[in-house]
């Protein structure tokens, strides 16, 4: 685990009250700024002339990785910090491969099979991150979307590789692997951990796959490949690999549905990626054309990007001459979450060419909403 500021103030001559406490040599007002700068490693130990050995050697060992990053023309492997994604958040999602013999017959259509998957998340399109090849025997490897190596290739890797193991003792090695690179950081425990999933029942694979992924397979390998379980298993992944100190967020944009005209209805609101696919779910689903302005606000929900400031009538002005509405649409009516409705004003006041109308609380109801409002003529 890394040091605290406070964990490293303990052992500085300001602590301690010590000849030299607070005597800004390391440049730092006191030690303490000193010992908080540490922490984030911000600044060199050495600047300290006073530091003692002992926090020395404390401080390099907090700081070291415990686990190796392999990298793979760009695809990153390993490299994780912590056990818990809480703790902190976890690096390198887990690399899911597909292993192909050459020496089969129908190779090529399997390597066009593989490299052809993909599905579509918030905002990136994932695939399978690897191919080996086995028994490939031409120089040039195949030009594909997807990464691709020989087994040749692969096997000069610095990682440690769990082959023909069953579920109880790959589950063992990948907890103890995992434990002793984080918090004994021992050095002969440091690579990254490749498990090869061998020939099973689909049901098998895809139930071990997903807890192999949850505990601690930085690579799974696999010898079948099936769009339906790589699709499962990518969606695990993404949940267990999201950073949960970041919101999901979606492009500030103006995304249009059933072929909207320039005088079709605008929705508005947030980035926030769970917002933005509950009402863009709605919009697809009714009769009615319609845009929808989404606002960049890190990527947080109606009401939080309200009370931080993030959904402001500023910025909702600034959006619309950024995406430049008027140029491109002749309705001057946009309609904002119901959620805002005491906006309404300070709206009108940022954008007096424009009505604001106040929608409603849930996406669900929109289609309702639409209803009337078409009956009304608004
Ligand atoms: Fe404290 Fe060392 Fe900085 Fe002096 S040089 S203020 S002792 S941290």
């Amino acid at each position: 685990m890394e040091m605290t500021g406070l964990q490293i103030f303990k052992y500085l001559p300001a602590a301690k009250k010590e000849e030299h406490l607070n005597c800004k040599e390391c440049g730092c007002p006191t030690c303490m700024a000193f010992a908080l700068k540490l922490a984030k490693q911000n600044i060199d130990i050495e600047k300290c002339p006073h530091a003692k050995e002992e926090l020395k050697e404390l401080y390099s060992h907090s700081i070291k990785h415990p686990q190796k990053t392999i990298e793979i023309k760009g695809l990153k492997i390993g490299g994780e910090n912590v056990l818990y994604r809480h703790e902190k958040t976890f690096i390198n999602p887990t690399t899911l491969a597909v292993i192909i013999d050459c020496n089969n017959s129908n190779y090529k259509e399997q390597i066009k099979r593989v490299d052809n998957f993909e599905i579509k998340g918030v905002n990136q399109m994932f695939g399978v991150d690897l191919i080996i090849l086995k028994n490939y025997s031409n120089k040039e490897l195949p030009t594909l979307k997807v990464n691709t190596i020989t087994l040749e290739e692969y096997e000069k890797l610095e990682i440690l590789n769990i082959k023909n193991s069953d579920f109880k003792t790959t589950k063992e090695i990948l907890i103890s692997t995992r434990e002793k690179a984080i918090i004994e950081k021992d050095d002969n425990f440091s690579n990254p951990v490749a498990v090869w999933m061998g020939a099973n029942d689909k049901f098998t694979i895809s139930a071990q796959a997903s807890f192999y992924i949850c505990k601690y397979a930085n690579m799974l390998i696999f010898e079948e490949f099936d769009e339906a379980m790589f699709a499962t298993l990518i969606s695990l992944r993404q949940n267990i690999y999201t950073d949960p100190q970041k919101p999901l967020q979606v492009e500030s944009n103006l995304y249009e549905f059933k072929e909207p005209k320039e005088n079709s209805i605008i929705f508005l609101t947030t980035n926030f990626a769970l917002t933005f696919f509950a009402v863009a779910n709605e919009l697809e689903n009714i009769d009615v054309p319609s845009y929808l302005i989404v606002i960049p606000a890190d990527g947080m929900s109606v009401l939080t990007a309200w009370s931080a400031e993030k959904f402001t009538a500023n910025i909702v002005s600034k959006t619309i001459d950024k995406l430049q509405i008027r140029e491109k649409l002749t309705t001057r009516k946009i309609i904002i979450p119901g959620l805002l409705a005491h906006m309404t004003d300070e709206l009108k006041e940022a954008v007096p060419d424009f009505e604001f109308i106040v929608g409603t609380h849930e996406a669900t109801a929109i289609r309702e909403f639409v209803k009337n409002l078409t009956a009304n003529k608004l």
